[in-house]
């Protein structure tokens, strides 16, 4: 596999927040010259199967993936999985239970929202929910768009259902620990999500990408969709820093809310090494 390769690895279907089937998705991708792609759903990998089979007919190699939300320092960060085996217990296991707090605190965000005025927005989240154990905080935004409270889900994020607003309900999501564990004991190769967006300082952040190296997290990403161009420089600098592997995805989720489209990305910087180049054995 060549440096300079259109992989995007993130991306979301209806199997989580995307609005998309994985088949739409492997089309769209192809549509736009991806050669090795990964579904990347939150904590789920319900949709792994179908994704490989519609990678395959695209035309496109295809590696598993999963994006793991983990609470560090109080944040709520990202960790994606690629080339794991998809029926490993473990990995299995913890996911399900990452995914289980979410009906609770959809019903709490929901309460939240009732007592600045929005009424049934747990009924009007779940009319876009494509999988009953996935209900996140992108159903409450387009529900919220749908029925003209803002005209999008950026601004329903930044006045509802960020922190301090009242859609916001504090999560513990599971350890980075556990997270980057389950990931490499099913034979995949863990990666932080787009290191940019997380609101840390750089002690923080430094904590961070230390502490998922000392459990064994070989990548991050570079090339996102989340990061701005002076960000791939940045994480560029930091995956040499730390001896960390590169990764690009666009995190696509839908046509009408996402700004990068699949593929649509610029290469990763020469000097990196792209973590597929850790994954040869696992490609398919
Ligand atoms: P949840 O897993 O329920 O906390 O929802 C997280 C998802 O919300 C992310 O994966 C994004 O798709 C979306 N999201 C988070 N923050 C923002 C934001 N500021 N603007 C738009 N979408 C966001
Ligand atoms: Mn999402
Ligand atoms: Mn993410
Ligand atoms: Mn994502």
């Amino acid at each position: 596999m060549p440096s300079i390769l259109n992989a995007d690895l993130h991306c979301h279907s209806v199997v989580s927040d995307g609005t998309l089937t994985p088949e739409a998705l492997a089309e769209r991708a192809a549509g736009n010259g991806v050669e090795l792609w990964a579904l990347t759903d939150h904590d789920e990998i319900g949709g792994q199967h179908r994704a490989r089979a519609a990678a395959h007919a695209q035309g496109m190699k295809y590696l598993t993936g999963a994006e793991v939300s983990v609470t560090f320092a109080g944040e709520s960060v990202h960790i994606v999985g690629l080339g794991f085996d998809a029926d490993a217990a473990a990995l299995r296991q913890g996911l399900l239970a990452t995914r289980s707090g979410r009906e609770a605190r959809a019903r709490e965000m929901s309460d939240g929202l009732t007592r600045v005025g929005i009424e049934g927005a747990y009924e009007g989240a779940l009319k876009f929910v494509g999988n009953p154990e996935l209900i996140s905080r992108t159903h409450f935004a387009r529900f919220l768009v749908e029925s003209g409270v803002c005209k999008d889900t950026y601004e329903v994020f930044r006045k509802y259902l960020t922190e301090g607003k009242p859609g916001y309900v504090p999560h513990r999501w599971a350890t980075l620990r556990d997270a980057v564990r389950w990931i490499t004991e099913a034979g995949g190769i863990a990666v932080v999500a787009h290191p940019g967006r997380y609101r840390f300082t750089a002690n923080e952040e430094y904590a961070l990408f230390s502490e998922f190296k000392l459990h064994g997290g070989r990548a991050i990403e570079v090339v996102t969709g989340s990061h701005t161009p002076a960000e791939y420089v940045e994480y560029a600098d930091k995956a040499l820093e730390f001896g960390f592997a590169a990764s690009r995805g666009s995190d696509f989720h839908s046509p009408g809310e996402s700004h990068t489209d699949l593929g649509k990305l610029p290469w990763l910087p020469g000097a990196l090494t792209p973590v597929w180049e850790l994954l040869e054995d696992r490609i398919q």
